[in-house]
C-alpha cells in the first residue's frame, strides 16, 4: 500500500525502535477490529488515534485526546497510515528521527463498526472514504459510541473531528487526559517510560 511505503519512507528503522511495515496484508484471528491512542511527547505533546481498517492503522493526531464530554468536538488531523504492530508500540523514538519523543499506549482494546445507512452496516473502508464513521469502542479508559466526521467532503486530507455518542459512557465532568496519565501496557507515566528506556539503553 502507497500509505505504508511513506510510513517506512518517513523512518529510519536502524535508528527507530518503531515497527517496520510489511508489504504483505495483515491477517489476524481476532473477531474485532482493534483500536490505539498513543500519547506522544513530541515537539508538541498530542495523542494519536489508529483504528484498524482494511489491514492497516488508519491515523488521526488528536491535538488535545478524546473526550467523553459528547459536546466537545475534537480536532483529527489524519496522518499516514501504520502497520497493525504499531498497536504494540510503546518507547522512545530518537530525537533526529521523525516523530521523536516518547510514546505511551495511553489506551487500546477493541471496536465494533456502528455505521448502519437503511438498517444495513456500512463496511468501515467506505465509512473512512465517506468521511464518517461510527464506532464503539471498547478500550479500559474510552468507550461507547464515538463518532469520526471529515469537516468538508471530497478531500481526504481535510481534518476530522471525534465526537463522543450521547450514550451511556458518555460523561461530561470526566476529564481522562489529565486524571488518567498511565500507560495501559505498563501502568507507567510518559516520565517513568523515559526513565526507564534510558537506564536500559
Ligand atoms: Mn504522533
Amino acid at each position: 500500500m502507497s500509505e505504508n511505503k511513506s510510513y517506512n519512507k518517513n523512518r529510519d528503522f536502524s535508528k527507530t525502535p518503531e515497527p517496520e511495515s510489511e508489504s504483505k496484508t495483515e491477517t489476524h484471528s481476532r473477531a474485532k477490529p482493534l483500536f490505539v491512542i498513543q500519547k506522544h511527547d513530541a515537539s508538541t505533546l498530542h495523542y494519536d488515534f489508529r483504528i484498524e481498517i482494511e489491514g492497516v492503522l488508519k491515523s488521526w493526531v488528536l491535538p488535545k485526546g478524546p473526550s467523553t464530554d459528547p459536546s466537545q468536538k475534537r480536532l483529527a488531523i489524519p496522518t499516514e497510515d501504520h502497520p497493525l504492530e504499531y498497536a504494540d508500540f510503546e518507547g522512545i523514538i530518537p530525537e533526529d528521527q521523525y516523530g521523536g519523543g516518547t510514546v505511551m499506549i495511553w489506551d487500546k482494546g477493541e471496536f465494533s463498526n456502528i455505521n448502519t445507512q437503511n438498517g444495513k452496516t456500512v463496511p468501515l473502508g467506505e465509512s473512512y472514504k465517506n468521511g464518517h464513521i461510527v464506532i464503539y469502542l471498547e478500550g479500559e479508559k474510552i468507550s461507547g459510541g464515538y463518532t469520526l466526521i471529515q469537516t468538508k467532503s471530497g478531500k481526504l486530507d481535510d481534518n476530522w473531528l471525534l465526537i463522543k455518542m450521547d450514550d451511556d459512557k458518555a460523561d461530561a465532568r470526566r476529564n481522562p487526559t489529565s486524571a488518567e496519565n498511565r500507560s495501559v501496557k505498563s501502568g507507567q507515566t510518559l516520565e517513568e517510560i523515559k526513565s526507564t528506556e534510558q537506564k536500559s539503553s
